[in-house]
């Protein structure tokens, strides 16, 4: 994947403006491979430097979080958030509590937020924000003081019209509560659309708690469909236990793949009668446990520590847990082992050389960007449903989430065929994404 001489001088002089974000690094490189063409048909994107300006945050916000732990000892964690772009709609994009966040997670995220936003067709431009804050093992009031103590920075840059967080790592439904209740509280004003994630009877939307692992199956039965083929008796593997995860493992089912393994960052679970998601509901949705205990309860299952879910046989692979989960090594395995689609319900959760060695092999291959947008997508659903003081149904919201996904999907195959690259899902999302941004770009002037 290297890139032609005037996109490697662009590629150089961002890696020189952003030094020591490697995965910032990686999202924009991944972007750039597969806008060669785009700038040939399009010169005024060059003319208009759009790459330049499109890689540099509208705005960033870096602040102290100081909160107190159960002991009433002082600790302070690093808040952030990247307000990328705005060409299309008010910033969106989530919040992640990870002790790995730093500038560059963040400003990977925000970027690839950009063109996600931009494939979903709705008006929502691309940030993202999070913290260093570790939430395993804290106690609910400590989530509570810290999320509190986030909110009293980020408030003043957010709203409804400006910036709308959701979840990621580590914020689900409580952290969302906690956040909303503070911002609340600072501005004297329930503005619902302030974020999105919340809960049911306080502004949520149906669906948004499944929309990204829902989402992410749509967009693989998608890609199934194109081979003629579906997840009937298909053997899956999903990385992680976390709310993208458990949603892919209920639709798989649904469709009737089995879900045969599942992980968090201690050890993978495997279990050739299908994983039991009643029970993995019930572990981290309700008692935060991790994912070992499975054994207790279910005697056929195996658990290995620190164990590499990709060495298990599947044909259907989902990554839904962290970037760059999946190596060169384990995309060779899981190739050589008879893999015919990946789904990325994670972002960025494959190494360059692991995308290369899928797409290479002839993977159906769904970029993160592209398979997990039905979470933002239907965060702009709960938007709509916000601005309108409405509240939709389930099975409604459920049809606009599959028909986005279809329309994703749709637009990826057409723009890879149209550039050159037929059935490269990852060039069709960049340059689809990258398209529409662009043109509003140019459109609302030099800002
Ligand atoms: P959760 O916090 O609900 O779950 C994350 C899961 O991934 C946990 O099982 C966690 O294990 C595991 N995990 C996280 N970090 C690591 C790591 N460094 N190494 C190994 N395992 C890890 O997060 P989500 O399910 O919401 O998010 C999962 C992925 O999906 C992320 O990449 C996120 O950016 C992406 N995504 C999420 C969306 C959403 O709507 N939530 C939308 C689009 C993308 P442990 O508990 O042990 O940490």
């Amino acid at each position: 994947m290297a890139l032609n001489e005037h996109l490697q001088a662009i590629y150089q002089d961002i890696v020189a403006r952003n030094p020591g974000e490697a995965e910032f690094h990686q999202a924009v490189h991944e972007v750039l491979d597969a806008l060669g063409p785009v700038l040939v048909k399009y010169p005024e994107f060059s003319e208009h430097k759009i790459l330049r300006r499109i890689s540099e945050p509208e705005r960033q916000l870096i602040f102290r979080v100081p909160w107190q732990n159960d002991k009433n000892q002082v600790e302070i964690n690093r808040g952030f958030r990247v307000q990328f772009n705005s060409a299309l709609g008010p910033y969106k994009g989530g919040l992640r509590f990870h002790p790995s966040v730093y500038l560059g997670i963040v400003k990977f995220l925000g970027f690839e937020q950009i063109f996600k936003n931009s494939l979903t067709g709705l008006p929502i431009g691309g940030a993202k924000g999070g913290s260093d804050f570790d939430p395993k093992g804290k106690s609910e009031s400590e989530i509570m003081r810290f999320c509190q103590s986030f909110m009293v920075e980020l408030w003043r840059i957010i709203g409804e019209h400006t910036d709308v967080p959701a979840g990621d790592i580590g914020v689900g439904t409580r952290e969302v509560g906690f956040l909303f209740g503070q911002y609340k509280r600072l501005t004297n004003k329930f503005e619902a659309g302030v974020i999105t994630g919340k809960g049911l009877y306080y502004g949520g939307s149906q669906v948004r708690t499944e929309a990204t692992g829902y989402g992410c199956v749509y967009f693989v039965n998608e890609m199934l469909k194109s081979r003629n083929l579906d997840f009937a008796g298909k053997k899956v593997t999903v990385s992680g236990s976390g709310n993208v995860a458990i949603y892919t493992h209920e639709k798989v089912t649904e469709f009737g793949g089995k879900v045969i393994a599942m992980s968090d960052s201690n050890g993978v679970i495997y279990d050739e009668k299908g994983i039991n998601l009643e029970t993995i509901k019930q572990f981290k949705e309700v008692e935060r446990r991790r994912i070992k205990d499975y054994c207790d309860h279910h005697k056929g299952a195996r658990y290995t520590p620190n164990g590499r879910i990709w060495d298990i046989p599947c044909d259907v692979a989902f990554p839904s847990a962290t970037q760059n989960e999946i190596t060169g090594r384990d995309a060779k395995t899981l190739v050589e082992n008879g893999c015919i689609a990946v789904g990325e319900g994670a972002n960025m959760p494959t190494t360059p050389e692991g995308a290369e060695i899928f797409l290479n092999a002839g993977v159906l291959y769904g970029p993160g960007k592209a398979a997990n947008a039905g979470g933002v997508a239907t965060s702009a659903l709960e938007m709509q449903q916000n601005a309108s003081r409405d509240a939709w149904t389930f099975e409604e919201t459920d049809k606009k989430l599959q028909d986005i996904m279809k329309n994703i999907f749709q637009a990826c195959s057409e723009a890879a065929e149209e550039f050159g690259s037929p059935g490269n899902l990852v060039k069709g999302a960049n340059i689809a994404g990258f398209i529409k941004v662009a043109r509003a770009m140019i459109s609302q002037g030099l800002i």
